[in-house]
């Protein structure tokens, strides 16, 4: 789908782009096109001579249009968000659009600049309790010389820097999808997270109690490959924005063994999906490997990953053999971000099942 984003450009767009070429482009370029004009009575020697001037004028006009666009890009960088004001943020895509348009940036240009690294994904997920208290709380007297210290402490500093400016982060993603995924994505459309359905992923009520109030675990048939266990793959739930996703986790079951990499040590490798439709966030832990790669737009049903064991628990012996998925809903007037209770989360997945 990334592809198919990268090299056309939807309808809409286009359309913006004709009435943003008449108006954002005119100073820029008019003003340019004016001072490379030649004088027709000029001779031969003069008209070579306007020829190199139009050739210099245009690489200036162009370098120019360049230096404009990746200032554009940067006021939208995630690396800028605390500057950024919000309001501003609609007026900067129209911008970026005109640029793509003319082919001056490109789609990864943009999506290097808007979507940010894993920890940052991560802590947009995090649910207000866990982001204001029990992480800080975690990390208040933790062991800064090993591993699992130090990613503990890069994720809390991270979550108590851009907690604040969350509302800017999901607009932009909103923007994001608007002009870059809209034509690809069936946003409506609710998929089984399993192709395979000869077993029942969703826990009995009674079971349920036993899981997580705020999550799932959706167990599966695996098979063990090592310490590693390889199990079915995992479909999108829904369509949207791959926020942040990791394969690199390396660890086993316990706090000391945890080497580094996954989107946390305990969540393994992950996905990380934004729904810029209902404002959701999706969360796929303790995969084997993933299918996507950040900036993705996914389609409801598409396959995101494999599950398997990562992360310290599902590491643990007859802890594994589940993938671990939870909903969050952002809510934006009061800039609060809630998980969907896991109730409500059993009876979503029970619905998308494919029998
Ligand atoms: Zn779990």
């Amino acid at each position: 789908m990334e592809k198919i984003a990268q090299e056309k450009t939807p309808g809409m767009s286009r359309r913006k782009f004709l009435t943003l070429a008449c108006t954002v482009a005119a100073g820029l370029v008019l003003g340019a096109d004016k001072l490379a004009g030649g004088d027709k009575k000029a001779g031969k020697e003069n008209n070579s001579r306007n020829e190199s001037l139009n050739k210099t004028d245009k690489n200036q006009k162009n370098e120019d249009k360049k230096n404009t666009a990746e200032n554009v890009l940067s006021m939208i960088s995630y690396t800028n968000i605390k500057q950024l004001d919000i309001k501003k943020i609609p007026n900067i895509f129209d911008n970026l659009l005109y640029y793509f348009n003319q082919k001056i940036i490109t789609f990864s240009d943009i999506k290097k600049a808007i979507i940010p690294p894993i920890e940052y994904a991560a802590c947009l997920f995090f649910s207000d309790n866990y982001a204001r208290k029990e992480l800080p709380e975690k990390v208040s007297n933790i062991d800064t010389d090993t591993p699992f210290g130090k990613k503990m402490i890069e994720i809390a500093n991270t979550s108590s820097e851009i907690l604040e400016e969350r509302p800017k982060f999901f607009l932009i993603f909103e923007l994001y999808a608007k002009y870059f995924g809209e034509a690809d994505c069936d946003w409506k459309k609710e998929s089984y997270l399993f192709r395979n359905t000869s077993f029942n992923p969703v826990p009995g009520k009674s079971e349920l109690s036993k899981n997580h109030t705020f999550a799932i675990d959706l167990y599966y048939p695996s098979k063990m490959q090592g310490e590693r266990e390889i199990g079915p793959e995992i479909c999108s739930l829904k369509a949207g924005i791959v926020l942040g996703c990791a394969d690199d986790w390396q660890g086993g079951a316990t706090e000391s063994e945890y080497q580094g990499g996954g989107t946390s040590p305990k969540s393994g490798n992950a996905i990380i999906i934004f729904n810029p439709k209902n404002y959701e966030l999706y969360y796929y832990a303790h995969l084997d490997s993933v299918n996507v790669k950040p900036g993705d737009f996914v389609n409801s049903g598409q396959v995101i990953g494999i599950g398997g064991n990562t992360g310290l628990n599902a590491r643990k012996k007859g802890h594994g053999n589940h993938v671990h998925f939870e909903i969050h809903h952002y809510n934006n007037e009061k800039n609060t971000n809630d998980y969907v209770d896991v109730y409500a989360l059993a009876e979503t997945i029970e619905k998308t099942k494919v029998v």
